[in-house]
Protein backbone atom coordinates (compact mmCIF):
# COMPACT_ATOMS: atom_id res chain seq x y z
CA UNK A 1 0.00 0.00 0.00
CA UNK A 2 1.40 3.29 -1.36
CA UNK A 3 2.74 5.85 1.66
CA UNK A 4 -0.45 7.89 2.80
CA UNK A 5 -0.45 11.66 0.90
CA UNK A 6 -1.25 14.82 2.91
CA UNK A 7 -4.99 15.47 2.80
CA UNK A 8 -6.48 16.71 -0.12
CA UNK A 9 -10.52 17.00 -0.84
CA UNK A 10 -10.55 17.97 -4.29
CA UNK A 11 -8.87 14.98 -6.16
CA UNK A 12 -9.44 11.00 -5.07
CA UNK A 13 -6.36 8.96 -3.60
CA UNK A 14 -5.70 6.04 -5.43
CA UNK A 15 -4.91 3.54 -2.47
CA UNK A 16 -4.79 0.29 -4.52
CA UNK A 17 -6.08 0.07 -8.27
CA UNK A 18 -9.57 -1.30 -6.94
CA UNK A 19 -9.51 1.05 -4.19
CA UNK A 20 -10.10 5.13 -3.91
CA UNK A 21 -10.25 7.44 -0.90
CA UNK A 22 -12.08 10.99 -1.47
CA UNK A 23 -12.43 12.96 1.65
CA UNK A 24 -14.93 14.92 2.14
CA UNK A 25 -14.05 19.05 2.76
CA UNK A 26 -15.83 18.22 6.48
CA UNK A 27 -12.60 18.45 8.90
CA UNK A 28 -13.39 19.25 12.31
CA UNK A 29 -13.18 17.92 16.17
CA UNK A 30 -15.08 15.08 15.70
CA UNK A 31 -14.26 14.33 11.98
CA UNK A 32 -10.74 14.89 11.90
CA UNK A 33 -9.29 16.00 8.06
CA UNK A 34 -12.95 14.98 6.86
CA UNK A 35 -14.49 12.08 6.59
CA UNK A 36 -13.35 9.78 4.28
CA UNK A 37 -15.18 8.51 1.33
CA UNK A 38 -14.29 4.81 -0.38
CA UNK A 39 -14.84 4.02 -3.72
CA UNK A 40 -14.03 0.00 -4.31
CA UNK A 41 -13.80 -1.35 -7.78
CA UNK A 42 -12.85 -0.83 -11.45
CA UNK A 43 -13.83 0.13 -14.74
CA UNK A 44 -15.15 -3.32 -15.59
CA UNK A 45 -16.79 -4.23 -12.44
CA UNK A 46 -18.75 -0.42 -11.39
CA UNK A 47 -18.11 0.57 -8.03
CA UNK A 48 -19.37 0.71 -4.74
CA UNK A 49 -19.37 3.78 -3.27
CA UNK A 50 -18.33 3.27 0.92
CA UNK A 51 -20.24 6.29 3.11
CA UNK A 52 -20.73 8.83 0.66
CA UNK A 53 -20.45 11.69 3.72
CA UNK A 54 -22.11 14.84 4.33
CA UNK A 55 -24.71 16.04 1.37
CA UNK A 56 -22.16 18.38 -0.25
CA UNK A 57 -22.74 18.82 -3.88
CA UNK A 58 -19.49 19.21 -4.68
CA UNK A 59 -17.71 16.20 -2.96
CA UNK A 60 -20.54 14.01 -4.16
CA UNK A 61 -19.50 15.19 -7.76
CA UNK A 62 -16.19 14.26 -7.21
CA UNK A 63 -16.86 10.97 -6.25
CA UNK A 64 -19.25 10.25 -9.00
CA UNK A 65 -16.83 11.20 -11.58
CA UNK A 66 -13.91 9.20 -9.44
CA UNK A 67 -16.26 6.09 -10.59
CA UNK A 68 -15.75 6.03 -13.98
CA UNK A 69 -16.46 3.71 -16.76
CA UNK A 70 -13.53 2.72 -19.30
CA UNK A 71 -14.26 5.51 -21.45
CA UNK A 72 -14.04 7.97 -18.73
CA UNK A 73 -18.01 8.65 -17.78
CA UNK A 74 -18.95 9.16 -14.35
CA UNK A 75 -21.50 7.57 -12.45
CA UNK A 76 -20.09 3.86 -12.45
CA UNK A 77 -21.55 2.88 -9.08
CA UNK A 78 -23.30 0.01 -8.25
CA UNK A 79 -24.31 0.55 -4.86
CA UNK A 80 -24.02 2.97 -2.53
CA UNK A 81 -23.67 1.26 1.63
CA UNK A 82 -23.41 2.97 4.47
CA UNK A 83 -21.33 2.15 7.90
CA UNK A 84 -23.59 4.13 10.17
CA UNK A 85 -26.43 6.83 10.15
CA UNK A 86 -24.51 9.63 11.88
CA UNK A 87 -24.78 13.34 10.05
CA UNK A 88 -20.89 13.07 8.48
CA UNK A 89 -21.71 9.47 7.06
CA UNK A 90 -24.91 9.16 5.55
CA UNK A 91 -26.50 11.86 3.78
CA UNK A 92 -24.99 12.18 1.13
CA UNK A 93 -26.41 8.66 0.03
CA UNK A 94 -29.44 9.96 -1.88
CA UNK A 95 -27.91 12.63 -3.59
CA UNK A 96 -25.60 10.69 -4.82
CA UNK A 97 -27.91 8.04 -5.86
CA UNK A 98 -29.45 10.84 -7.61
CA UNK A 99 -26.68 12.20 -9.54
CA UNK A 100 -26.20 8.48 -10.93
CA UNK A 101 -29.44 8.46 -12.42
CA UNK A 102 -29.78 11.65 -13.63
CA UNK A 103 -25.94 11.26 -14.93
CA UNK A 104 -26.88 8.53 -17.14
CA UNK A 105 -29.95 10.32 -18.37
CA UNK A 106 -27.77 13.30 -19.46
CA UNK A 107 -24.85 10.93 -21.07
CA UNK A 108 -26.81 9.95 -24.21
CA UNK A 109 -29.47 8.00 -25.07
CA UNK A 110 -27.73 4.32 -26.30
CA UNK A 111 -26.18 3.71 -22.77
CA UNK A 112 -28.87 6.29 -20.91
CA UNK A 113 -31.40 3.57 -20.40
CA UNK A 114 -28.76 1.22 -18.44
CA UNK A 115 -27.26 3.64 -16.53
CA UNK A 116 -30.61 5.19 -15.38
CA UNK A 117 -31.29 2.26 -12.59
CA UNK A 118 -30.16 4.36 -9.56
CA UNK A 119 -28.05 2.29 -7.36
CA UNK A 120 -29.35 0.85 -4.01
CA UNK A 121 -28.79 2.63 -0.93
CA UNK A 122 -27.18 -0.28 1.46
CA UNK A 123 -27.02 -0.45 5.48
CA UNK A 124 -28.93 -0.89 8.18
CA UNK A 125 -31.76 1.45 9.57
CA UNK A 126 -31.18 3.86 12.38
CA UNK A 127 -32.24 2.19 15.60
CA UNK A 128 -34.60 3.60 17.94
CA UNK A 129 -32.26 5.29 20.30
CA UNK A 130 -30.51 7.10 17.06
CA UNK A 131 -30.42 10.89 17.75
CA UNK A 132 -32.95 12.87 14.67
CA UNK A 133 -29.95 14.00 12.53
CA UNK A 134 -28.83 10.39 12.61
CA UNK A 135 -32.51 9.09 11.08
CA UNK A 136 -31.64 6.64 8.22
CA UNK A 137 -33.32 3.86 5.68
CA UNK A 138 -31.52 1.86 3.28
CA UNK A 139 -33.30 0.64 0.11
CA UNK A 140 -32.57 -2.25 1.69
CA UNK A 141 -31.00 -4.03 4.80
CA UNK A 142 -27.70 -5.77 4.52
CA UNK A 143 -27.39 -8.75 6.82
CA UNK A 144 -24.33 -9.86 8.94
CA UNK A 145 -21.88 -11.94 6.76
CA UNK A 146 -23.61 -10.83 3.63
CA UNK A 147 -21.15 -10.24 0.83
CA UNK A 148 -21.66 -7.63 -1.88
CA UNK A 149 -20.11 -8.60 -4.69
CA UNK A 150 -18.98 -6.98 -8.00
CA UNK A 151 -18.35 -8.91 -10.92
CA UNK A 152 -16.64 -7.99 -14.38
CA UNK A 153 -18.41 -8.34 -17.76
CA UNK A 154 -15.33 -8.99 -18.99
CA UNK A 155 -14.52 -13.19 -17.78
CA UNK A 156 -11.25 -12.30 -17.74
CA UNK A 157 -11.21 -8.95 -15.35
CA UNK A 158 -11.41 -10.10 -11.46
CA UNK A 159 -14.56 -9.20 -9.03
CA UNK A 160 -14.52 -7.90 -5.81
CA UNK A 161 -16.32 -8.87 -2.80
CA UNK A 162 -17.06 -6.95 0.25
CA UNK A 163 -18.38 -8.86 3.46
CA UNK A 164 -20.39 -7.04 5.62
CA UNK A 165 -19.76 -7.57 9.58
CA UNK A 166 -22.41 -6.31 11.78
CA UNK A 167 -20.26 -4.07 14.71
CA UNK A 168 -23.21 -2.07 16.66
CA UNK A 169 -21.51 0.10 19.45
CA UNK A 170 -20.34 3.50 18.37
CA UNK A 171 -23.88 3.49 16.59
CA UNK A 172 -26.40 0.48 17.04
CA UNK A 173 -26.67 0.20 13.35
CA UNK A 174 -22.62 0.35 12.56
CA UNK A 175 -21.20 -2.09 9.81
CA UNK A 176 -17.61 -2.54 8.90
CA UNK A 177 -17.19 -3.74 5.32
CA UNK A 178 -14.47 -6.68 4.90
CA UNK A 179 -12.39 -6.46 1.00
CA UNK A 180 -11.91 -10.03 0.60
CA UNK A 181 -9.62 -10.02 -2.44
CA UNK A 182 -7.15 -7.59 -0.77
CA UNK A 183 -7.42 -8.58 2.81
CA UNK A 184 -8.47 -4.43 3.57
CA UNK A 185 -11.34 -3.41 6.68
CA UNK A 186 -13.35 -0.78 5.87
CA UNK A 187 -13.86 0.60 9.57
CA UNK A 188 -16.27 3.11 9.52
CA UNK A 189 -15.87 4.80 13.03
CA UNK A 190 -15.43 1.77 14.85
CA UNK A 191 -12.21 2.11 14.99
CA UNK A 192 -10.21 5.87 13.71
CA UNK A 193 -6.84 6.84 13.23
CA UNK A 194 -5.74 10.50 14.93
CA UNK A 195 -8.97 10.62 17.19
CA UNK A 196 -10.97 8.47 19.39
CA UNK A 197 -14.36 6.83 18.91
CA UNK A 198 -16.88 8.07 20.97
CA UNK A 199 -19.78 6.08 22.59
CA UNK A 200 -23.06 7.93 22.92
CA UNK A 201 -25.70 6.45 24.76
CA UNK A 202 -28.38 5.11 23.83
CA UNK A 203 -27.35 4.65 20.30
CA UNK A 204 -23.88 3.94 21.31
CA UNK A 205 -23.11 1.06 24.04
CA UNK A 206 -20.07 0.23 25.16
CA UNK A 207 -20.22 -3.45 25.85
CA UNK A 208 -21.40 -3.94 22.55
CA UNK A 209 -18.04 -1.93 20.92
CA UNK A 210 -15.98 -4.29 22.97
CA UNK A 211 -17.46 -7.22 21.82
CA UNK A 212 -17.72 -6.02 18.25
CA UNK A 213 -13.50 -5.46 18.31
CA UNK A 214 -13.52 -8.71 18.78
CA UNK A 215 -15.51 -9.92 16.23
CA UNK A 216 -13.46 -7.75 14.34
CA UNK A 217 -10.13 -9.21 15.42
CA UNK A 218 -11.69 -12.72 14.77
CA UNK A 219 -12.59 -11.98 11.10
CA UNK A 220 -9.08 -9.98 10.46
CA UNK A 221 -7.35 -12.67 11.52
CA UNK A 222 -9.64 -15.41 9.65
CA UNK A 223 -9.56 -12.97 6.68
CA UNK A 224 -5.53 -12.29 7.18
CA UNK A 225 -6.60 -8.39 6.93
CA UNK A 226 -3.49 -6.37 7.48
CA UNK A 227 -4.79 -2.95 6.83
CA UNK A 228 -8.00 -0.56 8.48
CA UNK A 229 -9.26 1.70 6.52
CA UNK A 230 -11.06 4.07 8.99
CA UNK A 231 -13.70 6.48 7.78
CA UNK A 232 -11.50 9.92 9.58
CA UNK A 233 -7.89 9.47 9.23
CA UNK A 234 -4.91 7.68 7.44
CA UNK A 235 -4.68 4.10 6.92
CA UNK A 236 -3.99 2.10 9.67
CA UNK A 237 -0.96 -1.14 9.14
CA UNK A 238 -1.27 -4.19 11.27
CA UNK A 239 -4.58 -4.24 11.63
CA UNK A 240 -4.66 -7.61 14.12
CA UNK A 241 -2.16 -5.35 16.41
CA UNK A 242 -4.39 -2.42 16.43
CA UNK A 243 -7.06 -3.95 17.18
CA UNK A 244 -5.81 -5.23 20.08
CA UNK A 245 -4.09 -1.90 21.03
CA UNK A 246 -7.57 -0.50 21.09
CA UNK A 247 -9.26 -2.79 23.01
CA UNK A 248 -6.26 -2.70 25.50
CA UNK A 249 -7.01 0.90 25.99
CA UNK A 250 -10.50 0.99 26.54
CA UNK A 251 -10.35 -1.63 29.05
CA UNK A 252 -7.58 0.48 31.17
CA UNK A 253 -9.52 3.48 30.77
CA UNK A 254 -12.62 1.48 31.81
CA UNK A 255 -10.72 0.23 35.12
CA UNK A 256 -9.27 3.53 35.58
CA UNK A 257 -13.23 5.09 35.77
CA UNK A 258 -14.19 2.04 37.68
CA UNK A 259 -11.16 2.94 40.75
CA UNK A 260 -12.25 6.93 40.44
CA UNK A 261 -16.34 5.48 41.36
CA UNK A 262 -15.16 3.46 44.05
CA UNK A 263 -13.37 6.05 45.50
CA UNK A 264 -16.37 8.42 45.05
CA UNK A 265 -19.21 6.15 44.94
CA UNK A 266 -22.10 9.05 45.49
CA UNK A 267 -19.68 11.22 42.92
CA UNK A 268 -21.71 12.49 39.85
CA UNK A 269 -20.53 12.29 36.04
CA UNK A 270 -19.08 16.01 36.26
CA UNK A 271 -17.20 15.03 39.70
CA UNK A 272 -15.46 11.64 37.96
CA UNK A 273 -14.72 12.95 34.58
CA UNK A 274 -11.87 15.33 35.38
CA UNK A 275 -10.53 12.16 37.65
CA UNK A 276 -10.99 9.42 34.91
CA UNK A 277 -9.67 11.71 31.96
CA UNK A 278 -7.00 14.05 33.46
CA UNK A 279 -5.01 13.10 30.62
CA UNK A 280 -6.71 14.41 27.80
CA UNK A 281 -7.26 17.85 26.71
CA UNK A 282 -10.19 19.71 28.93
CA UNK A 283 -11.43 20.69 25.95
CA UNK A 284 -12.25 17.00 24.41
CA UNK A 285 -14.06 16.49 27.87
CA UNK A 286 -17.63 17.25 27.20
CA UNK A 287 -17.52 14.77 24.25
CA UNK A 288 -15.34 12.42 27.02
CA UNK A 289 -18.41 12.50 29.11
CA UNK A 290 -20.51 10.59 26.43
CA UNK A 291 -17.84 8.04 26.74
CA UNK A 292 -17.51 8.11 30.43
CA UNK A 293 -21.54 7.52 30.52
CA UNK A 294 -21.11 4.51 28.14
CA UNK A 295 -18.28 3.25 30.70
CA UNK A 296 -20.47 3.75 33.99
CA UNK A 297 -22.87 1.63 32.20
CA UNK A 298 -20.95 -0.90 31.42
CA UNK A 299 -19.47 -1.45 34.45
CA UNK A 300 -22.59 -1.18 36.52
CA UNK A 301 -23.92 -3.98 33.93
CA UNK A 302 -21.09 -5.80 34.88
CA UNK A 303 -21.72 -5.82 38.62
CA UNK A 304 -25.42 -6.24 38.29
CA UNK A 305 -24.61 -9.45 36.06
CA UNK A 306 -21.49 -10.88 38.50
CA UNK A 307 -24.41 -10.14 41.69
CA UNK A 308 -27.02 -12.46 39.85
CA UNK A 309 -24.60 -15.38 39.11
CA UNK A 310 -23.55 -15.24 42.57
CA UNK A 311 -26.89 -15.66 43.95
CA UNK A 312 -28.11 -17.75 41.15
ZN1 LIG B 1 -17.87 9.81 11.44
Amino acid sequence: MPAPTDWQTDAPVALLKNVLRLTAPNPGVMTGPGTNSYLVGDAHTGFIAIDPGPADADHLQRLWQAACFADGRGGNIRMIVCTHSHPDHSPGAKPLQALCAQGGRREGAADGAALATAPPILGLPSAATARAASAFTPDRAVRDGEVLQLTAANAHADGHSLRVVFTPGHAANHICLLLEEDGLLFSGDHILNGSTTVIDPPDGHMGHYLHSLDVLAVQCSAMDVHYILPAHGHVIPHALAAITRLKAHRLQREAKIAAVMQTNPNGSLDQWLPLAYDDVDPRIWPVAKRSLLAHVEHIQQLQTAATESSTA
